[in-house]
């Protein structure tokens, strides 16, 4: 049987999997090749929102595969339209462009911006103001624009007109901005950088601020969108209207898409010829993303998620009580994160080795903040019986 000792064979070393091997996974619920049960509150990464083989996700790219997989952009395909019109129905955009990841989706935002810039604006308004430790994407821009300096080392010279400010600090977003900034781009809550939420008047702070300089105000959805804090967006929980939303993760429920959204005035930049996509908008991705995405806008979902986020936080605070590990519990619907503190500082990675130790799959977000995304409709006995390993996961870490 082919295991995890032939990744360091023939696997190029950017990532350091776990011991165990998935082979299959249903809900909540993932197997590895020995047939071990484990409890997934990762969602692999914020991405399968609806669980694992969803039988809805999997109906709907069987009777796509049957049809039409690909047929790029030299055509359009009924699936990207139907998705398209239905994101441009749940959300502020009126124009929507597709691709396969968020760092595409974020390319494709950040030239939309300065594109947008030089047809309006002229050639000088080309600065991108970004934020410290954000994420953004693995692309020399995109990795370029994320906020943590370590990811940008030993690549070259730096694309040019991009700076960093810090999270949540407006008064040092008014220093920075200027006339010769395109956009400023900020996700709603930091997801990698440590699951830290935008206050409301920061976000509210920045709309005013780039509609006074005509810069355009890029929400990072990826990981925030499609139902993780309870709204479809997260900006709709803010009340706050980018000019740009970029989406991914969720977006396919586990098939790779990605998507950029927009509104026409703005759109109007990318004319034929200045930017493409091969796969983007495939009637595979498309067909399973549209499935996903009725399910996941559907409102009871969607309150569930804040209730289910509640129920989390609540039992994270009590576990705080008995075993005092946290300096803070933090984040919005379903996408939660626990910073370590005293003695427990910086052992974000061992305490996930632990739950993996109790079946349980967590994530992290640096090297002190537990992450916790789990499929937006867990039930709650998998969230009790979530709560029963992780209280075992601590009681082994204090012990
Ligand atoms: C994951 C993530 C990305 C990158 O998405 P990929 O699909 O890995 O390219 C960009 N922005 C945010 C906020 C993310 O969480």
């Amino acid at each position: 049987m082919i295991s995890r000792s032939q990744f360091d064979q023939v696997m190029v070393p950017n990532y350091a999997p776990g011991k165990i091997v998935p082979v299959k996974g249903l809900g909540c619920k993932v197997w590895d090749q020995q047939g071990e049960e484990y409890l997934d509150l990762s969602s692999g990464i914020a991405v399968n929102a609806l669980g694992h083989a969803n039988p809805i996700l999997v109906d709907a790219i069987t009777q796509q595969a049957q049809k039409l997989w690909h047929v790029s952009n030299i055509l359009t395909n009924e699936p990207a339209l139907e998705l398209a019109t239905k994101l441009c129905d749940l959300t502020f955009a009126e124009k929507v462009f597709f691709c396969n990841s968020g760092a595409e989706s974020n390319e494709a935002a950040l030239k939309l911006a300065r594109r947008y810039a030089f047809d309006n604006f002229g050639e000088e308004k080309y600065e991108i103001i970004s934020t410290t430790n954000s994420f953004h994407g693995r692309t020399l821009f995109t990795v370029n624009v994320g906020g943590q300096p370590s990811y940008t080392e030993g690549f070259g010279p730096k694309p040019e007109g991009i700076s960093h400010v810090p999270y949540n600090n407006l008064q040092a977003m008014e220093e920075a901005i200027s006339d010769k900034t395109c956009a400023i781009i900020v996700e709603p809550l930091q997801g990698e950088g440590g699951v830290t939420p935008a206050d409301s008047d920061y976000l509210t702070g920045l709309r005013h601020l780039c509609d006074k300089h005509n810069a355009l105000l890029i929400f990072d959805e990826v990981q925030t969108g499609v139902g993780r804090t309870g709204y479809f967006y997260a900006y709709q929980g803010f009340g706050v209207v980018p000019d740009i939303l970029t989406s991914a993760k969720a977006l396919g429920g586990g098939f790779p898409i990605g998507a950029m959204l927009t509104t026409t005035k703005v759109a109007q930049s990318f004319v034929v010829g200045t930017h493409g996509c091969t796969y983007g908008g495939n009637p595979l991705a498309c067909a399973v993303s549209l499935a996903a995405v009725n399910e996941i806008s559907k409102q009871e979902l969607l309150e569930s998620v804040i209730e289910k986020g509640r129920t989390f936080k609540d039992f994270l605070n009590k576990m705080n009580k008995k075993f005092g590990l946290f300096e803070e519990v933090r984040g919005l619907g379903l996408l939660i994160g626990a910073q370590l503190k005293g003695d427990f500082t910086n052992r974000a990675g061992e305490i996930m080795g632990k739950a993996l130790e109790q079946n349980l799959m967590i994530l992290v977000a640096g090297k002190n903040v537990l992450r916790f995304a789990p499929p937006l409709n867990i039930t709650d006995e998998e969230l009790q019986s979530a709560f029963d390993k992780l209280e075992k996961t601590f009681e082994a870490v204090c012990a």
